[in-house]
């Protein structure tokens, strides 16, 4: 979590606080959240001062907020793939079942033996190279 330059595509600082924030504003009472909040008494509050721009953030403050949003992720089981948002967080869970095998349609929307793309679905052979469509 604090390799930072590990990990391009994951959640910026900003959005950490913020989705850190919301939680401790809005969530702590859930049950999800509760005994996370109890544990995380330091960082989430202080990501919620961070957020607000109340403090402005020392190399201390960071490795607190980075350790309590890793702690999140891993209470989740979710891999940081760059969330902007709590509600994404929690929608990640559910979508993650949610890819449909439709890429596996048949590749003669272009030619085998050129490439060139067919101009419509029903020619037999291709404009380009005269190719038969496979
Ligand atoms: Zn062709």
């Amino acid at each position: 979590m604090l390799f930072k330059n590990k990990k391009p595509a994951g959640t910026s600082f900003e959005a950490k606080c913020s989705i850190l924030a919301d939680i401790w504003l809005n969530h702590r009472t859930d049950d999800d959240f509760e005994a996370f909040c109890e544990y995380n008494d330091i960082g989430l509050p202080l990501a919620y001062m961070l957020d607000s721009e109340i403090v402005a953030t020392t190399e201390t403050a960071t490795k607190f907020v980075e350790e309590t949003f890793g702690l999140l992720l891993e209470g989740l089981d979710l891999k940081d793939t760059g969330f902007e948002s709590l509600e994404e967080i929690l929608g990640a869970d559910a979508e993650e079942d949610d890819f449909d095998d439709s890429s596996a349609t048949p590749s003669s929307k272009f030619c085998g033996n050129c490439g060139a793309a067919h101009e419509s679905e029903t020619v037999k052979f291709c404009a380009s190279c005269g190719a038969a469509r496979i």
